[in-house]
């Protein structure tokens, strides 16, 4: 993961490490590599810009070039700046309400109905919950039989109406009958479009307003660059909803997604895929991203 964004890194860190006195000219230098690299990474180039200019202030305010390492400050400086970029503390998930309701958004083939299955399993075997996974894809029926089998994989119970063409009536049908039945987690998978469109919109606005859930989650396959920062912003508009979900990480990724969309729409990243199993979901660690990414 992030091979690109470590690699030049680690080369720009070259010029630092190991060296017990720099000049201007290293940090400067350094700093032009570090954004270069963040650039590469798909980085926005804003955001890059502003991150370099940061460290540099923070670097004179604090005479990085009189201190004994000075190239270790500035590795510091760039991994703490990188790190508060990407949220600074975990994000946890909201468990109140009962049923805690849960709403799934994104688009298609970014990873829902898997991730779905991965919250419902992590909840399940680390939570000590009892979820309830609900199918709310009323176009593929496809779509339904695929949380069928993630929900039978784990052991957890799968909602759906299949003749119900109304999502909003599915998801409230779908509480009602977790309420019923003792569940305390309510997982509602939505319909995604390949790219954002305006009935998908609308139906999800719709859904949300409906169950008010406790968390909305947005999942993006961290793949998609700068793709993943407008698509995020899109459905944040629409949901304002309350956390990311990065997706396939363990793919030949970039790591731009995840400093971009913090950004963009400051949001948490809650939660990262890192395969298609049932267990590889992990909790978003910032500071172990930013460890990560530099190498
Ligand atoms: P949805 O359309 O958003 O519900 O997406 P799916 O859950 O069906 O996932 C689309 C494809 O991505 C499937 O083939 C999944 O197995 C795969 N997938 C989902 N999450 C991950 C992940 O974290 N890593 C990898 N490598 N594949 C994933």
């Amino acid at each position: 993961m992030f091979d690109n964004l470590s690699d030049k890194l680690d080369k720009a860190f070259h010029i630092l490490k190991g060296h017990g006195k720099i000049t201007e000219v290293n940090v400067a230098e350094t700093l032009k590599e570090v954004r270069r690299a963040l650039l590469d990474a798909d980085v926005n180039f804003k955001i890059a810009k502003d991150f370099t200019t940061k460290v540099k202030e923070k670097a004179i305010g604090q005479d990085v070039l009189t201190t004994l390492q000075p190239g270790q400050l500035l590795v510091k400086l760039v991994k703490d700046e990188l790190t508060e970029l990407m949220g600074g503390d975990v994000a946890g998930i909201n468990l109140s309400g009962n049923p805690t309701v849960i709403l799934m958004s994104g688009l298609q083939g970014s990873g829902k109905t898997t991730f779905s299955g991965k919250l419902a399993n992590y909840l399940l075997t680390k939570k000590n919950k009892k979820p309830l996974l609900v199918a709310c894809d009323i176009y593929r029926p496809a779509a339904i039989q695929q949380l069928y089998v993630v929900g039978d994989s784990i052991g957890v119970e799968v909602y759906s109406e299949p003749e119900n063409k109304n999502p909003v009536e599915i998801a409230q049908n779908a509480i009602k009958h977790a309420k019923a039945n003792g569940f305390n987690v309510v997982i509602v998978d939505t319909a995604g479009r390949l790219a954002v469109d305006e009935q998908m919109m609308k139906e999800i606005a719709e859904v949300h307003k409906a169950i008010q859930p406790q968390e909305t989650l947005f999942v993006v396959d961290a793949m998609t660059g700068q793709d993943a920062v407008n698509t995020a912003k899109a459905f944040n508009d629409i949901l304002n909803f309350d956390g990311v979900i990065l997706t396939k990480l363990d793919g030949d990724t970039r790591g731009g997604a995840a400093i971009s969309i913090k950004s963009v729409v400051n949001k948490p990243i809650k939660f990262v895929g890192t395969g298609e199993k049932m267990d590889a979901i992990d909790v978003f660690y910032p500071v172990r991203m930013a460890e990560r990414i530099l190498g």
